[in-house]
């Protein structure tokens, strides 16, 4: 009688393991894709796309004309990390508007 019993609750527990191995993907496919996501909402907004400068004639990382800062890049207008006010960009070499 203990056997079958024990027989059933070692099958019972071998039927929840591939469901307990979907949980535990969805969970670390989620953390990964939240982790991304604030990867890219704090940091990854203040590496501004290297633009093309037309007076130094090289690729370059635009800045702030008013702080001389990081931007971001990637809302428009762009916005200071200095001030957080918007923002034209400059070239870092000549300091020319982009
Ligand atoms: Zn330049
Ligand atoms: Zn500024």
């Amino acid at each position: 009688m203990t056997d079958i019993f024990l027989l059933a609750q070692t099958e019972e527990n071998g039927s929840q393991m591939p469901c307990l191995y979907i949980i535990v993907l969805i969970v670390i496919v989620f953390s990964l894709y939240v982790a991304y996501f604030l990867y890219r909402h704090f940091i990854g907004r203040w590496k501004p796309n290297p633009r093309y400068c037309s007076y130094c004639g090289q690729v370059v990382e635009p800045m702030s004309d008013c702080c001389q800062a990081v931007v971001d890049d990637q809302s428009l207008p762009p916005i200071c990390a200095g001030c957080g006010n918007n923002c034209a960009l400059i070239c870092n070499q000549c300091k020319k508007p982009i």
